[in-house]
């Protein structure tokens, strides 16, 4: 059977779904693909069950890309005051956790349902469970294969994802179909996921399992404030998912437990006005008392502060300020919540996310190697890509 659409998007998920709902706006006959049995269930699993759908501080520097500039022309195009006035307009309340993040008061289902009805207006035909064979392009126009199917388009939009959490649907389709039209894809790996560390380390975290703080992590220039959680797993929280996007394996991260506070100088002052008192028990008065006790005890010092050296008390707060860790590895895509690398920007036009080789192809959202920080910036960018092909397809 051959279909014609003008335009065929494989992908139902944040960006293939935005980018089919502007372009159906425009009176384009749209044909949305998906291999799942359900629609946008990363957005429903997201941000807790709550989809923290973007953040009121995006702007390009947070976004990871070979081209930093990239993103510029999208977010402008369609910024996160666009998306929040779409979220007003189905009356969705939500509001803001922290450092500009927002949320859904109720449910990301609210925001699967938003999509769902939109696509509905804007007349797209929606298609789940289908199966891609082949993918050609013949004479400006682009054949998708399913079954005995050949639909045809004139524009083809990819809007497939990357890696993380197979079992919901991630596949290296785009991967793929950019290699077989002999498009650069920068190398991909794992990125805002929980590291792996050394059975020295996890010792030391099992014992303070569930314990958070807010803490500075950093990897070379780059480091970022927020919780950190020690698990029966090793470090988590937002400051080491956020370092993971930056970290290579055998590197070290550095940890400050206390950035508002100079420790050393700290300690000193207290070793001359309450020289009587416990090393273990001042250090509690800054971070978590349980903390405070191992990290003494692995440092080696105990007693009234007056009789340790000042070689002690330097070693000790560097373990606090400045310490030092060398995870072994990542957890990998099946905890990961997005993809770096992907797609080369530099195949894409930035004005309209179309192949600058292909006219009539284009790449959205996390396919691409564009990868936001933790925050609700990986769904403004499915957002904005989306609605920018779909201005153009
Ligand atoms: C647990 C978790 C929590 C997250 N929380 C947040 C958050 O709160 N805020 C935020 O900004 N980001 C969050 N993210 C990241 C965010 O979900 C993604 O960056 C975003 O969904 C990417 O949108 P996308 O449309 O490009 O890809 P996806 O949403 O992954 O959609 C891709 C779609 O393509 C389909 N597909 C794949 N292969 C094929 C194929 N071969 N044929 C047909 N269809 C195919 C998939 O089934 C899927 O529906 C989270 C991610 C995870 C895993």
């Amino acid at each position: 059977m051959i279909k014609e659409f003008n335009i065929i998007v494989v992908g139902a998920g944040a960006a293939g779904m935005m980018s089919a709902i502007e372009a159906g706006k425009r009176g384009r006959k749209v044909l949305l693909l998906d291999h799942a049995k359900k629609i946008g269930e990363k957005i429903r699993i997201s941000g807790g069950g709550r989809c923290n759908f973007t953040n009121l501080n995006t702007d390009a520097s947070k976004f990871i890309s070979q081209n930093s500039n990239f993103v510029k022309s999208a977010l402008k195009q369609y910024s996160h005051e666009n998306f929040i006035s779409l979220v007003e307009s189905h009356k969705i309340k939500f509001h803001e956790k922290k450092l500009g993040q927002l949320f859904c008061d109720k449910s990301a289902q609210q925001i699967i349902d938003m999509l769902l009805l939109e696509a509905e207006k804007a007349k797209v035909t929606l298609k789940k469970e289908i199966f891609i064979t082949d993918i050609n392009m013949i004479d400006n126009e682009y054949i998708v294969s399913f079954g005995n199917n050949n639909y045809h388009c004139e524009s083809l939009i990819i809007a497939s994802g990357g890696l993380s959490i197979p079992k919901i649907g991630a596949s290296k389709f785009g991967y793929d179909l950019a290699r077989k039209f002999n498009l650069k894809v920068i190398e991909t790996m794992p990125a805002l996921v929980p590291l792996t560390f050394s059975e020295k380390i996890l010792t030391m975290c099992k014992g303070l399992a569930g314990l958070s703080l807010e803490a500075v992590v950093s990897h070379n220039k780059t480091f970022f404030e927020e919780g950190m959680l020690f698990t029966h797993r090793g470090l988590s929280g937002p400051s080491i998912l956020q370092i993971s996007s930056y970290w290579k394996l055998g590197d070290e991260i550095s940890i400050n437990l206390s950035p508002n506070i100079n420790i050393l100088q700290f300690l000193i002052d207290k070793r001359s006005n309450s020289p009587k008192i416990d090393v273990s028990s001042i250090i509690s008065e800054i971070i978590p008392k349980r903390l405070a006790s191992i990290i003494c005890l692995q440092n080696n010092v105990k007693g009234n502060i007056s009789e340790i050296s000042n070689k002690s008390l330097s070693k000790l707060s560097n373990s606090i300020n400045n310490w030092f860790v060398k995870p072994i590895g990542t957890e990998g895509y099946r905890t990961a919540e997005v993809t770096l690398g992907g797609i080369d920007t530099n195949e894409i036009s930035s004005k309209t996310m179309m192949s600058k080789k292909y006219p009539g192809l284009f790449f959205i959202g996390e396919v691409m190697d564009v990868t936001g920080h933790l925050g609700g910036y990986n769904f403004q960018w499915a957002w904005s890509s989306g609605y920018v092909a779909g201005q153009y397809a």
